[in-house]
């Protein structure tokens, strides 16, 4: 089979491999489509050190990224619930399962977590093995050519769920950042309703994407965004959103709270935080952060895709292209032009781009 192999840092190629094998415990996948994702780029430029734990204990490099991806059921062991041809998305989390965290429900928290795509071979190939509970089936209604999409508003799903808002009507939200999760969590949380949306993303491109969905975008380079929040939502904003991981950004948000505000952090801030308190305390801000999800937020997520209850997700895929391409253009492509795109999605299938 092809697969994109990941030997370390800026080094990946795409070869020839022999096919896994599907063993007792594990169903062979014919892969489809695989979103690329910051977190395979930051492997791609830094090396498999960057994330370590998460990278440690699991195959020998090299192996395929990539972990947001869907496919179909090439075999499946009897009684695994699954069959050749059925449609599936994959959840790539393998937590320990034996951790206080994973015992209680959270493993979303679990410290020994790994990851197929992370440290097993994932996505970027044309096969993949996977232990059945990991494999999500989806219902006919869920396009495959766009179910990888799946992943990310699965994180976003677990974010906004976090929160524990019971009316979102009565709620105005900022957004730091129009990027991919800052996009899916605007798409998902238009299911909610929210009073307002408004965005602050730096690029044009993004915020020409994003603004059809939202009552305001704002460029944070022109505009002072905490004053725009202010102008347009009386006293600023209940909850913002930080998919943006930006010292700036993060300033601009607290900022734009309102008294008792809520500041959910879903970004990788690249850098510590650094906050002052005391305008903080006085407001009696609430900072969250979450990451990663659990099964039933992803189970969750595919009902809602299933249902139609997202619109304009579809506007998040910038481009498309083949496992052979994915060095050239698809890492390289977001790294030189990375303000061009939301999602990029790679296939092993030459037929599903040509048709
Ligand atoms: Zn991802
Ligand atoms: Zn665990």
């Amino acid at each position: 089979m092809r697969a994109a192999l990941f030997y370390g840092k800026e080094d990946i190629q795409v070869k020839d491999v022999p096919d896994p094998t599907d063993s007792c415990d594990k169903i062979l996948v014919d892969i489809e489509w695989c979103g690329l994702c910051g977190s395979d780029l930051h492997l791609f430029q830094h090396g498999p050190e960057v994330f370590g734990d998460l990278t440690k204990h699991g195959e020998e490099l090299p192996y395929a990224l990539g972990h947001e991806f869907c496919g179909r059921v090439n075999s499946a062991p009897p009684g695994s619930g699954f069959k050749h041809g059925d449609p599936v998305m994959i959840d790539p989390r393998l937590p320990c399962g034996q951790c206080i965290e994973c015992k209680s429900g959270k493993d979303y928290g679990c410290p020994k977590q790994g990851g197929i795509g992370y440290n097993h071979s994932g996505g970027l190939a044309e096969k993949v093995t996977v232990p059945a509970r990991n494999l999500h089936r989806l219902p006919e209604t869920v396009p495959l050519e766009f179910a990888a999409l799946i992943e990310p508003f699965a994180v976003v799903m677990h974010a906004i769920r976090k929160l524990n808002i019971s009316d979102w009507t009565e709620q105005d939200v900022l957004v730091l950042g129009g990027g991919p999760i800052g996009f899916a969590l605007v798409i998902a949380l238009r299911s909610y309703k929210p009073r307002k949306i408004i965005v602050s993303e730096p690029t044009a491109v993004r915020r020409e994407k994003i603004a059809q969905f939202v009552d305001l975008v704002v460029d944070p380079l022109e505009r002072n965004v905490p004053a725009a929040c202010r102008q347009l939502c009386a006293g600023g904003v209940d909850v913002v959103f930080d998919c943006a991981g930006s010292a700036p950004g993060l300033v601009d948000g607290l900022d734009a709270l309102k008294c008792e505000g809520k500041y959910m952090n879903i970004a990788m801030h690249e850098k510590p935080m650094t906050l002052s308190a005391l305008p903080l305390a006085l407001k009696h801000v609430t900072i969250i952060f979450s990451a990663v999800y659990n099964a039933t937020d992803m189970d969750e997520t595919i009902k809602l895709f299933a249902q139609g209850t997202f619109h304009g997700y579809e506007g998040m895929v910038t481009k498309r292209m083949l496992v052979d391409d994915v060095v050239k253009e698809g890492f390289k492509e977001l790294i030189e032009h990375k303000d061009d795109h939301i999602k990029i999605l790679i296939t092993p299938k030459a037929h599903l781009i040509e048709g």
